[in-house]
């Protein structure tokens, strides 16, 4: 029998993909069900606003990052389409001001909600003839967002640098700074092998990894019970010099930090196993410098930490766990100040559970604990001062 198959679509499909992301893909073998939310986000999704929840202070619709905008711009979309940094409504991520006022004013009630980092986004009008039309357009982001976040330190900066930070805004390092606090935004991990580099990459990264004993070279942590999450990567950067010399295994935290432009994410139960790896490990990473925490912590952490930081607290622990009695488990804070008692989780899941049950922080409180959320600390980042005196 002759099977026929029309591979048309297929190379349709790898056409569309974004040229530097072309390659040999391969997939890991539990792989997981195509995600249709995923894909209906990357076109966008038209909801109500009480339909995205804002409970991480990030904008978030059936437990998925996405950032949100009207769509509709009504007759003054010819001039938004000729400038739409002038004209163009602007592109939400936060519990912002901005949309507080828009509900008071009883205005805006439907938005799209996406998780597209192409930075154009599909609007609709009417031309000088009344007639609809949908057109892409560069929308901006939302200065109050970037402030009542504290993206990248927005809210601390001089007025240049807040400029920079806005005009520089880029939806993919936005996307990927906050990808440890979405453990459903993608569990595809497509691992791939970038074009050009040797068709037996793969068995030289294999080969290196178990002569390295499946360490980081990073942080140090052994992976040896994760291996698909340590990788190797080229000292200098030339992927046809696979000399030992030029190789290093790294942990995904590390290969975060040595590869910022990378398409790779951090998960927070990866992020959760790799701290408690190196605690086991005894590895745990020691800050004597603010610019040590930063490097160490997850880059979701840094607009608390900058205010942390401005406010002259002392350094932070992170991954430290506070011993619960009568049980062997810990509680994991992601970061901490043993001294003032004081801790802040992340995992949304954790902070909702704590906020449901109670039991996680009550278990804290008992031994004189207090715990907050990220965005409990940014809604109020003065009394950061007063919990740590
Ligand atoms: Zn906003
Ligand atoms: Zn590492």
């Amino acid at each position: 029998m002759k099977i026929a198959f029309n591979f048309k679509k297929l190379h349709a499909a790898v056409e569309k993909m974004k040229p530097e992301k072309k390659g040999a893909f391969y997939y890991y073998p539990q792989m997981p069900l195509p995600d249709l939310l995923n894909a209906k986000l990357k076109v966008g999704i038209d909801v109500p606003l009480n339909q995205i929840d804002f409970e991480m202070g990030l904008s978030r619709y059936q437990d998925r990052h996405v950032i949100f905008y009207v769509k509709d711009h009504g007759d003054n979309l010819l001039s938004v389409l000729d400038d739409p940094e002038m004209y163009g409504r602007k592109v939400h991520f936060w519990d912002c001001v901005l949309l507080k006022e828009a509900i008071e004013k009883g205005g805006i009630e439907r938005y799209i909600v996406t998780n597209d980092d192409s930075g154009q986004f599909m609007i609709s009008g009417y031309d000088f003839n009344l007639n609809k039309i949908n057109e892409k357009a560069k929308l901006n982001i939302c200065k109050s967002c970037l402030k009542k976040s504290n993206y990248k330190g927005y809210a601390l900066k001089k007025p240049k640098e807040m400029l920079e930070i806005y005009q520089h805004f880029d939806l993919s390092v936005f996307f990927r700074t906050y990808s440890v606090f979405f453990p459903e935004s993608s569990e595809l991990k497509t691992c791939y092998v970038p074009e050009g580099y040797p068709v037996d990459w793969r068995k030289i990264s294999t080969r290196y990894k178990t002569k390295m004993n499946y360490v980081c070279e990073g942080c140090g942590v052994k992976m040896s019970d994760h291996k698909m999450h340590l990788y190797t990567l080229h000292r200098n950067g030339d992927f046809l010099n696979n000399d030992e010399e030029n190789l290093k295994n790294v942990c995904t935290a590390c290969y975060m930090k040595e590869m910022p432009s990378s398409p790779a994410l951090m998960f927070i139960h990866l992020h959760q196993t790799l701290t408690r790896l190196r605690q086991k490990q005894g590895l745990i990473l020691r800050n004597s410098t603010w610019d040590d925490v930063f490097y160490h912590s997850e880059p979701g952490l840094h607009p608390l930490l900058y205010y942390c930081k401005e406010a002259d607290t002392d350094l932070p622990e992170m991954g430290y766990s506070l011993k619960q009695e009568k049980d062997e488990s810990a509680l994991l804070f992601d970061l901490a100040w043993p001294k003032h008692r004081f801790a802040v989780m992340m995992d949304p899941r954790r902070v909702n559970m704590a906020k449901v049950k109670g039991w996680e922080i009550y278990m804290a409180k008992i031994q004189g604990w207090e715990v907050f959320s990220v965005k409990e600390c940014l809604d109020n980042p003065e009394k950061l001062k007063t919990l740590m005196p």
